[in-house]
């Protein structure tokens, strides 16, 4: 059944929108009716129902780490993804047999946006109730190149969510192109990253700016345990601009991603997507204000999506994937023994970050060259 069967029309979504809604759909309003359709008993998918289930019985700690509040979440529901070495271990060439976002369940569905280019998808690993998938409908490769366009106007159309991107080997669990997105400002970082912008300063955390003028605006948060990079502005070409111009330096500084234990070498074959690494890791947020039209980006430079403690053997391993979700704060975990650990010694969480984190002294070399921006 190809991708673009497992579409719902607005009259199929009618019954699942709230009455004020139904005279002007939006992606908003389709996306939460989707949602409540695939919840529903009888017409949902099974997966997701169960999913819930489990969801409301998750644990949850806030833990202060170097004074930032960090959630950490023991949440078996995304234990596939947090398990998932799609990009780790070699595993067949990139292909729709092999690829479960070619291959949805009977009873999945999904609302097609941007030119039907694209799948709207609930997401059955959840991090927060009415998370998103949104699938290309091609088995296109995951690669930002060409798609960052398409991340902008999904953060126009979806502008009561947050629209997340994970690279490659920056966390992303299927080869084949995704973004994702939640409820905007539901997680916990994401408030902070703004309380920041507002001149607020939790623990030691510095917000240098980079540019002179004001749009672009771009900054570089330091001493926030994981280095970051925001992009406001009110002109969407300004933006994709910026980026690109961004990710040429990063990817400058990732050919030095080399000789580092169990992480791997930048620029090698990647098997999942048959292709040489040809993009700078990075995880992305973008979110859009209408009532203001500010666009703001946040970029996560990595070096890798796991800590050093997940190849430890036994007792010392930990199963952590350090993806956009956690770069905003929220650590999930699927494992009793590895919440315990995190939740009591949250040097362990500062230890995630730094491992996965691009080093200081490349920071640095990437802000100095934003400056010329
Ligand atoms: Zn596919």
């Amino acid at each position: 059944m190809p991708l673009t069967d497992h579409q719902l029309e607005d009259s199929d979504l009618l019954p699942f929108m709230n009455r004020p809604c139904r005279d002007i759909p939006d992606d908003n309003i389709r996306a939460g009716a989707l949602i409540r359709h695939q919840l529903d008993p009888d017409s949902g998918w099974s997966r997701l129902i169960d999913n819930m289930r489990t969801f409301s019985q998750n644990e949850n700690t806030i833990v202060n780490v170097a004074g930032i509040p960090i959630h950490i979440s023991l949440n078996i529901t995304r234990t596939p993804s947090l398990t998932a070495n799609t990009f780790e271990k070699s595993k067949g060439r990139f292909s729709v047999p092999n690829c479960f976002l070619c291959n949805l369940d009977k009873k999945q569905r999904g609302v097609l946006t941007l030119d039907d280019r694209y799948l709207i998808l609930a997401n059955p690993g959840v991090t927060m109730p009415g998370d998103l998938t949104i699938a290309s409908v091609g088995h296109e490769k995951q690669l930002i190149a060409g798609h960052f366009n398409d991340m902008i106007k999904l953060a126009e159309k979806l502008y009561g969510y947050s629209i997340f991107f994970n690279g490659a080997l920056a966390g992303a669990s299927s080869p084949h192109f995704h973004f994702q997105a939640g409820v905007k400002d539901s997680l916990i970082g994401e408030g902070q990253l703004d309380s920041i912008l507002r001149g607020n300063k939790p623990g030691d955390v510095q917000l240098i700016k980079l540019t002179d003028r004001d749009d672009p605006a771009v900054f570089l948060i330091e001493n926030f345990l994981r280095p970051c990079f925001i992009c406001d502005t009110k002109k969407a070409e300004s933006l994709a601009h910026f980026f690109d111009f961004f990710q040429d330096i990063l990817f400058q500084s990732n050919k030095k991603i080399s000789g580092i234990p169990n992480v791997p070498d930048f620029g090698q074959h990647i098997e999942p997507l048959d292709m040489i690494e040809s993009e700078p890791r990075m995880n992305i947020l973008l979110k859009y204000y209408p009532e203001s039209g500010l666009y703001r980006a946040a970029l996560f430079p990595k070096v890798y999506n796991r800590p050093s403690f997940y190849f430890n053997d036994g007792d010392n391993q930990i199963i952590l994937g350090m993806a956009i979700k956690e770069a905003l704060g929220h650590l999930i975990t699927c494992r009793k023994g590895d919440y315990d650990k995190l939740t009591q010694r949250p040097e362990l969480v500062r230890r995630a970050y730094a491992d996965t984190s691009l080093r200081h002294d490349e920071i640095l070399f990437i802000s100095n060259l934003i400056k010329k921006f």
